[in-house]
């Protein structure tokens, strides 16, 4: 027993019957104190456990309800300062370059906190203590106006309600009959007003019990133990392999901690990995639940804009219960909900997303309707019916959180509370609740964005409010709970060592972190906080400057009533920054009691405690397989590769792992290299005579791994817009956007009969230009105006460049066609050649190519004669004008000159192509034409090596880096330096006879 259970025990075997009142310093402390009175073998009746502030609400809550005043939460209080701070300071003032920062609110809140809780009033700010006397006159408004505004929405604060309490004491009539004790522990620590509360209410009946003097943590010494370990992880780690190692019940233990923020998530995540049921003091955030997650998914998409990709994530990471919105409670499914939102390319922006995923939706019906008048069989109509339905789900939710989520006012600013009631709602209808703590957090969710939803008054701007909502989130924490039996309790030092519990270690004993910084409170200094005190004696302020003597002496004092086995230990490595860390001087101050080496240092200390806990577990202190694992590679020391050999051979994808390294690292051009066996050749279109586009064949010639990732596996990068605030299209929207102007264009005045003139036609080509991007515009959200205008003055100068050269050009040809497609089914045209049939290109040797395709630009020249032209939207510095076919990357002229020579005949015309080439409007094209000379012999052979790679199954990695700058393929390909190196040693080998690599190498070393 400590001492103030040994006091409390003997004062309640003294007084039996009579009403006793142990005032603690929270409700669950004390709790845990007459818990262990009972275990320890000490019974006791009429004996209540209160604090300071749950007494002063039993005398006057019926008050408060009767006045219809409300307490006041934190996030509360922080949404009345921030309000306050906009309605005193202006940029002038002292504080006025502070007004709008989140810290200087969070400082201001503790600050009034202390004022209040001394009972110091606005005029009670003196200008003596301050040197500048704007400070005090400041502060005056801001505690004056913070007042007022809690009057006026029936708030009442702590301070408040002490407050009232005092006030209804001074009447006698409304005084508690005098037959309670009231028992303090003597280092309770109260503030003014607390004390005097309490004096004023017990009277002379109050019995302090007496504690366990912080210096009579000696008497522990021979039960301390001290280690270190590498990194906090690893310490607590450390912490649940001695309780598994030493047998220990966990609920015969305790772990404390100095530092909230590192240590409690950690417990918290490697108690859930080990499955170690906790019971934490202080609760766990609320951010680590479903419900919490949901909540800060939703306040991430309102606050990028509406951007689809946050709400797509949320989908994703199964927080959400779309069934909700069904009606049958069935959902779409989180991976095809959110694929439906990347589908629907919302992009961002409120107003799109219903509109786009109505145009999906009736993409995809039309879809199911071509199927059904073909004769789909019955697997497809039950997949267009899930996409459907999947599509239908989406949107009823996004209907549904749309409805509920208010908007910003003309000036940008939307009141808090409005907000706030969106948020709850959401979480209230669409939050998915999966776990004891997702139902704790779903309602201390609730209950938070509903408080602040009773300040109907505070109007942000839009994204202050949503950070004023994250901030609430994020520092709020639930499910704080008392020791229980059959778990490990956790809690902060300064509130633990009250369980009684057998064992405890205490964690984060390391130099920056105990007894932590004394930071001063930066709104109200320490030393005019002094000058105020003795104005306000004999009520004071707290000074923080002195936190760290306190939390020392806290630490001591929970050291001297710890009873049985207590560990004590610190990270002596910081592993994100890779830096070391020391012990706290008290660590050696215990290290010398315990060890009784009154001179030992800080060498003495480290050498002493041994080698620091670490990742790989020591003497068989193993909490799971990895641990286990570790230990026994550890041991098997330069066994390791006959370890790794059992490793592999328990865990199969880790062998197949290691047997694709194995092969990449050979000498040897293998699967895992990119190559395809026994394909039968059905991957190269002279075999299978699948249509190939001239994309696809380049692709081939860039790279044939990423060819085989995109053609043959199929495999793409989600259709994700990531939002650059400076560019509205990408390179392909911008190029279609402006292939889609010029095409219109030259129908309009080729129908006329007319050829381009800059003088008479750029009006009519402004227009057009002007409806396509607006058009464009409501199809891709524009995430900024800037990148809008920009790139729409991108298109009209290209619009200038292209009319003013065609003016030139025209005068030796004549336009013809536009955009014609040949083996493009899905593709309607009125071009007098276009084909929904592929054109056959003879290969050679018997062999042919079955190509589709569009050809930008057809111009007539003379009676038979034409030209092919391709707009590129680009720079023309990745055109090699020196190469032919720059090895089969530039192909394009080539194939479709030959196409249209076969589309003409077709549509029986005479015609042969004399020119072929590439023509540059874009901004960084300047108008320049490229043309490249016809050689159908190089072009066969080009095609043929391609084709021949396809045939073999061979599909290396691209040789040249520069094709790999823009590859969407990165991720999964180990990079262009490393996959490079090993592709040439490869093919370094001498006399492959593997003819696939050889025709790589014929491809490689060809000049066209
Ligand atoms: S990164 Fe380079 S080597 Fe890898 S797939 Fe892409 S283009 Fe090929």
């Amino acid at each position: 027993m400590n001492r103030l259970v040994e006091d409390l025990a003997a004062f309640c075997n003294t007084h039996r019957l009579e009403e006793k009142v142990f005032v603690s310093p929270s409700l669950a402390l004390g709790h845990q104190v007459t818990e262990a009175l009972v275990r320890s073998g000490h019974p006791w009746v009429n004996l209540h456990v209160e604090t300071v502030h749950t007494l002063a609400r039993k005398t006057i809550d019926t008050d408060l309800a009767r006045a219809g005043l409300r307490i006041l939460s934190r996030a509360q209080a922080l949404a009345l300062i921030e309000q306050t701070c906009s309605r005193t300071l202006s940029p002038e003032d002292y504080f006025g370059r502070l007004k709008d920062q989140p810290g200087f609110h969070r400082a201001l809140k503790a600050t009034i906190e202390d004022l209040r809780g001394a009972a110091v009033t606005p005029g009670g700010i003196r200008p003596e203590p301050f040197e500048d006397g704007r400070k005090a006159r400041e502060l005056r408004l801001i505690l004056d106006c913070y007042e007022k505004a809690l009057a006026h929405n029936h708030l009442v604060d702590e301070a408040d309600v002490l407050q009232r309490a005092l006030e209804k004491f001074t009447n006698k009539e409304n005084r508690a009959p005098a037959d309670a004790l009231y028992l303090l522990p003597e280092n309770l620590d109260l503030s003014s007003l607390e004390r005097e509360f309490l004096e004023r209410i017990a009277e002379d009946r109050i019995y302090v019990l007496a504690t366990d003097d912080p210096v009579a943590w000696k008497a522990n010494s021979s039960t301390i133990n001290i280690f270190h370990a590498v990194g906090e992880e690893n310490e607590v780690r450390e912490v649940f392999r001695r309780l598994l190692h030493e047998g220990i019940e966990v609920d015969k233990a305790e772990i404390l901690y100095t530092d909230t923020a590192t240590y409690l998530p950690l417990i918290y995540e490697l108690s859930s990995q080990y499955d170690m049921p906790c019971t934490y003091a202080e609760g766990i955030p609320i951010i680590f639940s479903r419900p919490g997650q949901a909540a800060l998914g939703y306040l991430e998409w309102l606050d990028n804009d509406y951007d689809a990709g946050a709400l797509t994530r949320t989908i994703e990471a199964e927080v959400l219960d779309l069934g909700k919105v069904t009606g049958d409670g069935e959902s779409a499914g989180a991976v095809r909900a959110a694929r439906v939102l990347r589908d629907a390319g919302v992009g961002w922006g409120r107003e799109r997303h219903l509109s786009c995923l109505d145009a999906l939706l009736l993409l995809y019906k039309k879809g199911q309707r071509r199927k059904e008048e073909r004769g789909a069989t019955p697997s497809q109509g039950k997949f267009h019916q899930r996409q459907i339905r999947a599509v239908t789900v989406v949107r009823s939710f996004v209907e549904a959180v749309l409805k509920m989520t208010p908007e910003a006012d003309a000036d940008g600013k939307i009141a808090l509370g409005a907000l706030a009631c969106g948020g709850a709602g959401f979480v209230r209808t669409f939050a998915r609740v999966a776990s004891e703590l997702d139902g704790m957090a779903s309602m201390a969710l609730q209950k938070i964005l509903e408080e602040l939803s009773f300040l109907p008054d505070i109007r942000l701007r839009y994204g202050d409010a949503i950070k004023r909502l994250q901030e609430a989130l994020g520092s709020a924490y639930t499910g704080a709970r008392t020791p229980e039996p059959g778990h490990l309790h956790v809690s902060d030092y300064r509130l633990g060592g009250y369980s009684g519990r057998e064992v405890t270690f205490i964690v984060g004993l390391d130099d920056s972190r105990c007894p932590g910084g004394g930071l001063q409170d930066p709104v109200l200094l320490d030393f005019e906080r002094r000058d105020l005190n003795s104005l306000i004696s004999p009520r004071r302020l707290p000074l923080p400057g002195e936190r760290p003597q306190e939390n020392r002496l806290a630490f001591w004092a929970c050291l001297a009533q710890l009873r049985g086995r207590i560990t004590v230990s610190y990270s002596c490595r910081n592993l994100l920054e890779d830096r070391e860390q020391f012990p706290a001087p008290l660590v050696l101050k215990l290290y010398r009691s315990v060890r009784e080496e009154p001179e030992a240092d800080y060498r003495a200390l480290r050498v002493g405690i041994g080698r620091p806990a670490g990742f790989i577990p020591a003497d068989s202190m193993v909490l799971d397989e990895t641990g286990w694992w570790l230990e026994r590679l550890r041991e098997s020391g330069s066994r390791e590769d006959a370890i790794a050999a059992v490793v592999r051979q328990i865990y199969p994808w880790l062998r197949y792992g290691w047997q694709a390294e194995q092969e990449r690292s050979s000498d040897r051009f293998t699967v895992f290299d990119g190559q395809v066996r026994d394909s039968g050749g059905e991957l190269d279109p002279r075999i299978s005579r699948d249509p190939m586009s001239c994309t696809q064949i380049e692709a081939i010639a860039r790279c044939p791994f990423a060819y085989f990732l995109r053609y043959v596996l199929g495999i793409e990068p989600p259709n994700d817009y990531a939002r650059d605030p400076t560019l509205w299209l990408n390179a392909l929207e911008f190029g279609s956007l402006i292939h889609e102007i010029f095409r219109l264009f030259m129908v309009e005045i080729t129908a006329r009969q007319e050829k381009p003139n800059f003088a008479h036609h750029w009006a009519n080509l402004k227009r057009i230009a002007e409806e396509q991007i607006n058009r464009w515009h409501t199809r891709v959200p524009s995430p900024s105006i800037a990148a809008f205008t920009t790139q729409r003055s991108q298109i009209l100068r290209a619009c200038r460049t292209f009319l003013k050269d065609e003016e030139i050009h025209c005068q030796q040809v004549t336009p013809r066609y536009f955009e014609v497609p040949f083996g493009l089914s899905s593709m309607a045209s009125d071009s007098p050649i276009g084909s929904s049939q592929p054109v056959s290109i003879d290969l050679g040797e018997g062999e042919e190519l079955l190509l589709r395709g569009r050809i930008d630009r057809v111009d007539q020249r003379g009676r038979d004669e034409y030209e092919v032209w391709d707009y590129k939207s680009g720079s023309a510095h990745s055109l090699r004008e020196d190469k032919l076919l720059n090895r089969g990357r530039q192909i394009q002229h080539a194939l479709y000159a030959r196409a249209l020579e076969i589309l003409l005949a077709r549509a029986h015309q005479e015609g042969r192509v004399v020119t072929s080439g590439y023509f540059f409007p874009g901004p960084r094209g300047e108008g320049q034409r490229v043309v490249k000379k016809q050689d159908r012999s190089a072009l066969n052979r080009v095609l043929r090596t391609l084709f021949h790679l396809l045939r073999e199954g061979v599909f290396p990695y691209a040789l040249d880096s520069d094709d790999c700058r823009f590859c969407d393929y990165q991720c999964v390909c180990e990079g262009p330096r490393k996959t490079n190196e090993r592709i040439l040693m490869k093919f370094d080998r001498e006399g492959t006879g593997e003819t696939g690599i050889d025709a790589f190498k014929r491809l490689m070393n060809c000049d066209d």
